[in-house]
């Protein structure tokens, strides 16, 4: 155990009732830990300025000067004190509202000093209230201070800003001398790194922004760098120590359906996605590989190509998709593709009568079953495959690491896995979290698709809306109309299914018009039957809560209605648009708000107006909502970073991964000398995730 790992009660100036509140209040107990409170932000007193440059947006500024003035101002109980400060061109007001008679006592007229403050301007006039004042002599020159957050209960107990500052040298002088270095002095030549003792040094007391930048590289550097590592490592185990089967060979069935029954031309993309598929599953090693494509880019087919590849050697193929609707959908679009083609297909899903799970069930023990499409229902232990050979992940985010674990147990050997993704998430949020998987991008969509024109319309305007909806109702177009899921709730005031449907059978009377209706609460049955008519086009109408939200598929529908548009988060409104222009058809998402915006909303329904590029939406998405959130609770752990963040510190995240790979193509075990550090960070690291074993 190094000295850094021993408790921060040892610190200098720290003792047993600080020691508990700042375990207590930012759960630090080590000394290391207590270094890692880097500085939030910091303020550069290296710098004057002139009274003339100032302006109302100047900030925090440092100025060289006298005051020439004192003036108690105010009735007795509110007092303020203002002094009249001069740099000999320009003056300012410093103001004090609260101890006034003791500042004034030690305020020095007509002598040279030094003030530093956050600038105040009202209508126009500037002042510096409650300002630091120094001597000259006291100022240490290019000294860029560190911030530090802190709490009531620390800032009583002496613990402010400025005492943590206090400690945190104290502790640096003290505790660097023995300080191991996670990378050989080699590795940081190599890599333009600094020191990790230089680093902390620096990140707590830059000399200049040069160093708190170079300080800054290295430690968000070492950040990313242990989970690059883990991720890269198990991947490079995956691919040498668990075998896969090998698809040797293209063959009739892919040729067949690819030049006889295919729909229509490959985008591209789908031809490079379909390529690198195929690279992978020759090779005899397991495939993990994740497709990332907006909503419409035809992920299907090319999962689809990839299961006629597991066809044409001999093995069967699993499509699992997330809701029953969304299974559905795939098993009607792909049978229609497979039966022509003589391929078998069958679904299986949690409602799937037992007289029919038993003919599945049987048929796929003899392998007379080719390609099974279903649920949850397909990971069940009494779901048995002849020979599993590849199974697709639709969807992916819905489904967790073990379910995924789970499709590989059915075989002796793990089947190749193909996961998509429903929404694209940003490039720097897919390399830290599925850092494991190989990733292709879809980033094309098939011709001739018209991008889905957006506007946003508060509430008032809704006999516009009726009428548009008319006129293209009229048309012989179709339209949905979306309500979040939210019960009824007069504070709320949220217009919620039931009501919105009761107001729009008034507003589109039968026998005229037909609306269908779907909700989490209806049977799967009711919700199929409901689908269907909407799907042939007996309703014009489908008013529904989120449920349509994935894989719903009707060419005719071109209208996209979100009401309360503003409860809803990006990637939602993004899925729901995407199930319009889908057809040849001008077609449109039209969200609906009430007027009151909160800011992040507007940004939300601007962002959905602008643009309906998917990659695009997930980095305002992320942005708003954090790595964390955007990925759900299950890996927010491995996405916290001290320092580092997959919003702003892209570039230095694909430096790591380039790093990394680098390290793991020159010594994947970490034999050299020059690794010997490397390799003990990381168990130190990761000990509590990952066992020896896996890392050696
Ligand atoms: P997603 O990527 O959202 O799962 P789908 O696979 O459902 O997209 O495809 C969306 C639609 O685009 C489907 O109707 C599909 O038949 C069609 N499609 C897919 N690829 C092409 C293509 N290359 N050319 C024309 N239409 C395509
Ligand atoms: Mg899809």
């Amino acid at each position: 155990m190094s000295t850094t790992q021993s408790p921060i009660v040892y610190a200098p100036g720290i003792g047993p009732d600080r020691a508990a509140l700042l375990a207590e209040e930012f759960g630090i107990r080590t000394i290391a830990q207590f270094m890692e409170h880097y500085p939030f932000r910091y303020v550069d007193k290296s710098q004057f300025h002139s009274i003339r440059s100032l302006h109302a947006h100047s900030g925090e500024v440092q100025i060289k000067g006298q005051i020439t003035k004192i003036n108690e101002l105010g009735a007795p109980r509110q007092q303020r004190l203002v002094a009249t400060f001069t740099d000999g061109e320009g003056f300012i007001e410093l103001i004090w509202f609260k101890g006034a008679k003791w500042v004034k006592k030690s305020l020095k007229l007509n002598t040279p000093l030094v003030v530093y403050g956050k600038i105040n301007d009202f209508n126009g006039k500037k002042s510096l209230p409650h300002p630091e004042i120094y001597a000259p002599t006291e100022v240490e020159v290019s000294a860029v201070e560190p911030v530090y957050s802190t709490t009531e209960k620390l800032t009583k107990r002496g613990l402010n800003s400025k005492g943590i500052a206090r400690v945190m040298k104290e502790v640096l002088k003290k505790e660097l001398g023995q300080f191991e270095e996670t990378f050989s002095e080699a590795f940081r030549t190599k890599h333009q790194l600094i020191s990790r003792t230089q680093a902390l040094n620096w990140i707590h007391f830059p000399p200049s922004a040069q160093h708190l930048e170079a300080a800054k590289k290295r430690i968000k550097f070492e950040e990313f760098f242990f989970l690059q590592l883990t991720q890269q490592r198990n991947k490079l185990r995956q691919k040498t120590a668990i075998k896969g089967y090998t698809f040797k060979e293209v063959g009739q069935v892919f040729l067949n359906f690819y030049s006889n029954h295919l729909p229509f031309e490959l985008t591209q993309a789908q031809k490079r996605v379909v390529k690198e598929i195929r690279g992978d599953v020759r090779t005899g090693a397991q495939m993990n590989r994740l497709v990332q494509g907006d909503v419409g880019s035809g992920k299907t087919i090319v999962a689809l190509l990839a299961m006629l590849l597991a066809i044409d050697n001999g093995y069967q193929a699993a499509l699992m998709a997330p809701t029953e609707i969304l299974a559905t959908q795939h098993y009607n679009g792909l049978k229609e593709l497979c039966d022509p083609a003589g391929i078998s297909v069958a679904l299986l899903t949690g409602s799937a009568p037992a007289a029919r799970r038993a003919e599945i069930h049987t048929g796929l023990k003899e392998g007379s079953l080719q390609i099974l499409i279903g649920t949850h229902a397909l990971i069940e232990p009494t779901v048995k495959f002849a020979n599993l050979g590849l199974a697709v992940i639709d969807e992916q985010h819905r489904f967790g690491v073990a379910q995924r674990a789970k499709l590989w147990k059915k075989n002796e050997h793990p089947p190749h896995v193909l996961v998509m993704t429903a929404t694209p998430i940003p490039r720097t949020l897919a390399m830290s979290v599925y850092g494991d998987l190989d990733i292709s991008v879809i980033d094309e969509l098939p011709p001739g698709r018209k991008p889905v024109k957006t506007l946003h319309l508060f509430d008032k305007n809704r006999l516009k809306l009726n009428g548009f909806m008319q006129r293209e109702i009229a048309a012989g177009r179709q339209v949905y109309v979306v309500f979040p899921l939210i019960e009824e709730s007069e504070k709320l005031d949220l217009k919620n299914l039931e009501v919105g449907y009761e107001q729009l059978l008034r507003d589109f009377p039968r026998p005229q018009y037909q609306i269908a209706v779907v909700h989490g609460r209806m049977s799967a049955a009711e919700k199929e039957g409901e689908m269907q008519r909407f799907a042939k086009g007996k309703a014009n109408i489908m008013v529904a809560t989120t449920v349509i939200e994935v894989g719903v598929n009707v060419p005719n529908a071109s209208v996209m209605v979100i009401e309360n548009a503003e409860r809803f988060g990006l990637s939602q409104l993004h899925q729901l648009r995407g199930r319009v222009g889908r057809g040849s058809d001008e077609s449109y998402c039209i969200l609906v708000s009430s007027f009151k915006l909160s800011s992040d909303a507007k940004t939300r329904l601007e962002t959905m107006v602008r643009t309906t590029d998917g990659f695009e939406i997930a980095e305002v998405d992320m942005q708003l909502r954090g790595p964390g959130d955007l990925m759900g609770t299950r890996q927010s752990g491995q996405l916290q970073f001290k320092l580092a963040s997959l919003i702003n510190d892209g570039p230095i995240l694909n430096w790591t991964k380039e790093v990394v790979e680098q390290l793991l193509r020159d010594d994947a075990q970490l034999i050299h000398p020059d690794h010997q550090s490397i390799k003990s960070r990381w168990i130190e690291l990761y000990k509590d995730q990952w066992g020896w074993n896996r890392i050696s």
